[in-house]
């Protein structure tokens, strides 16, 4: 039976009929009835989901169900036509108001809205600033406010918007309409700003598992970051698309640049760039099959392209909170995806450096320093990520099986005598040069190396000289990021100088043991090993099946690039491996499937049909060899130009 026969038969609450009809799902997911049906009876919410939790559906739905036009309040005036295309293609009436439009666009949208010919209408905050938009909205029928990316009101958070402040005011002067506040940010100390700020008080809360099962997340240290992105590409992540995400502007586009010459479909996003090419650059990566963008945080907010299949970090995120939401623009279509991150010392020092000089009060940088530290934290840890990840926004949960620790176990070791040694060397130093050096010449006194400087400051001379050869130069550096991570060291100034911290002095006088981690040998063997069946196939399907996907995936783009939409819009990679999976011969077959509504099936069904009966008349699909060799990257190991040594971050906020 299919879904819409389903409907007719049976007491399907409204919500549930317009979930079948519009959206072509099944059911709806975790907490989605719940909160509808509270908007849909008219109550107040607070939803914390994680990325790709079915925020959207939340306020959507209440506002198919309520009489009038659901007002949904979004800062992403760049993605707004995005999300009124994709609501078009399901047959909803949507539009939006924001400063992009002429006058007449602006005109006809608001006549739509006072006729309540719309569903849904966005708006950027700002609007709710003047009088005249207050006006329009009291002209017609609102059914509810959705107050999206709410974490943007919260000033402890990372995305403030002082707009949003306004949106408490809502209440007051329409006092019935329900509201409902989402945001995928979750620590407590956000939250309860998010439901004092917007004036949430009888608000119900629904607080989402924010676990992302499907996301494997992996930190590795630092060696020569673009080769070792270059690599994960290579074997892992073939014509994907995905987010490379840096810290400076600078190093945006060297990494673009590099990957481009390696083959990649690469494009760079960042704040310093023109506003056109800048569009230009996201539009590539939203409308484009496999697309990689380079970019600082200033990309990512509300882009909601279902199939991002890599989230990659060459520099240190700032917060968890901002790593955790990053990370969760990777597979919000639920497939297998990866969030990578490569870590090292000279992260710790730049991070620690930039919070010194940054501007703000003690309390700002007080706060940003417990930033970091739960950052350094979840990147030192022996634990498995997730349970971390989770424990960080309050949610208990075990080990789980598909993040780097859990994969490959490394190993905590008893580092108190190299700490010592170490320590005892910038001690020294410090008490008998009345110096202050830096992690490279401390570790070339450490390992004995009668280098140019350390001849020059006689250095050869101190007791500690060569007292450390039972580590490697990679091994020191290893031990000096931990005792930064613990607190058990500091960095000062502009050379990143090492100076001891109080905690130092009880390692020195033996009052505390150091556990350091000590990195997996064969990280990367065991990762592909963990990841081996998915090869070079975008999706998990059997290799049979692959040339039927490639076809709808062409048909697909073709569409996209004709109607000028994402292609996501047409039809998300899990609808198209469905449709391949289950081959249907009809359109009634067809419409049974996830993400197949009623508009779509009308408009696209005998389309499918047709690619499917080419399909299997076809022999072989042109294109993409399913098992071409991903193992053969001769080239990563290929000598490169020497890098630059690391330019200023130029962080974007
Ligand atoms: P969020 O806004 O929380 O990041 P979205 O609303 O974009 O997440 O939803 C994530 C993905 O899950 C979308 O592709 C959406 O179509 C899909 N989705 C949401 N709810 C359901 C459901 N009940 N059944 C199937 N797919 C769903
Ligand atoms: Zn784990």
């Amino acid at each position: 039976m299919t879904a819409a026969a389903l409907d007719e038969t049976s007491e399907t609450s409204d919500a549930l009929r317009v979930l079948h009809r519009v959206f072509g799902y099944g059911s709806f997911r975790g907490a989605q009835q719940e909160i509808i049906d509270h908007v849909v009876d008219g109550g107040d919410a607070l939803v914390l989901m994680p990325t790709g939790g079915g925020k959207s559906l939340c306020y959507q739905i209440p506002a198919l169900v309520r009489d009038g036009v659901g007002v949904v309040i979004s800062p992403l005036i760049a993605l707004m036509q995005d999300q009124v295309d994709a609501l078009t293609a399901l047959g909803v009436r949507a539009g939006f108001l924001n400063s992009t439009q002429d006058m007449d666009e602006r005109r006809s949208v608001e006549a739509a809205f006072v006729a309540g010919e719309l569903d849904l209408l966005y708006l950027a905050p700002e609007r709710l600033r003047s009088e005249a938009t207050l006006r329009l909205l009291d002209r017609g029928t609102i059914s509810l406010f959705a107050i999206d990316e709410a974490h943007c009101v919260a000033q402890w958070g990372h995305d403030f918007r002082p707009d949003y402040l306004m949106l408490s005011a809502l209440h007051e002067r329409w006092p019935k309409v329900p509201r409902i506040a989402l945001t995928a940010t979750a620590t407590e100390a956000t939250h309860g700003e998010i439901a004092s700020r917007l004036n949430l008080k009888d608000a119900r809360h629904f607080v989402a598992s924010f676990d992302r099962p499907n996301i494997q997340y992996r930190i590795a240290p630092k060696d020569d970051p673009k080769k070792q992105l270059l690599e994960l590409l290579r074997t892992e992540h073939p014509g994907d698309a995905g987010v490379v995400y840096c810290l400076s502007r600078a190093s945006v586009e060297k990494t673009a640049e590099f990957l481009v010459g390696k083959g990649i479909d690469a494009v760079p996003y960042h704040a310093g760039l023109d506003a056109r090419v800048r569009a230009a650059n996201q539009s590539r990566f939203l409308r484009e099959d496999g697309v990689v963008v380079v970019a600082t945080i200033a990309f990512g907010m509300g882009i909601d392209k279902p199939d991002v299949r890599f989230v990659a970090h060459l520099d240190l995120p700032k917060s968890v909170e901002g790593y955790y939401q990053e990370t969760g623009r990777a597979g919000r279509d639920g497939l297998p995806s990866t969030a990578w991150l490569a870590y090292g010392l000279q992260d710790v020092v730049q991070q620690r450096k930039m919070i010194e000089t940054s501007e703000g009060d003690e309390a700002h940088r007080r706060r940003l320093g417990t930033h970091l530290e739960a950052m350094l934290a979840l990147c030192e840890t022996v634990e498995c990520r997730r349970v971390q990840l989770l424990d960080y926004f309050g949610q208990q949960s075990t080990a789980c099986g598909n993040c780097d620790t859990c994969l490959n176990p490394p190993e905590a070791w008893d580092g108190t005598v190299p700490a010592q040694k170490l320590l005892s060397t910038v001690l020294r130093l410090e008490r008998e040069r009345r110096q202050k050096f830096g992690a490279g010449q401390i570790i070339d006194i450490l390992l004995g190396k009668k280098t140019a400087k350390v001849i020059q400051f006689d250095h050869d001379t101190l007791s500690v000289f060569g007292i450390g050869t039972e580590l490697g130069v990679s091994g020191w550096r290893g031990v000096v990021r931990q005792l930064l991570a613990q607190g058990l060291l500091a960095v000062e100034g502009d050379y990143g100088t090492l100076v001891l911290t109080e905690a130092s002095g009880e390692v020195l006088g033996r009052k505390r043991e150091v556990l350091l981690r000590r990195e997996p040998e064969k990280a990367a063997r065991a990762e592909k090993t963990a990841r081996s069946s998915r090869k070079s196939a975008p999706v998990d399907l059997p290799e049979a099946l692959l040339p039927v996907f490639e076809r709808l995936r062409a048909w697909r783009a073709a569409s996209a690039k004709e109607q000028g939409v994402p292609a996501y819009v047409i039809f998300h990679d899990a609808t198209l491996r469905e449709i391949a999976t289950a081959a249907p011969t009809d359109l009634a077959a067809l419409g049974t499937i996830s993400g197949v509504g009623e508009n779509k099936l009308a408009k696209y069904g005998q389309q499918i049909l047709d690619t499917l009966v080419g399909a299997e008349s076809a022999p072989e699909a042109p294109g993409r060899a399913p098992d071409a060799p991903d193992e053969d990257f001769a080239d990563v190991a290929e000598p490169e130009e020497s890098e630059d040594p690391a330019g200023e971050p130029e962080p974007e906020f």
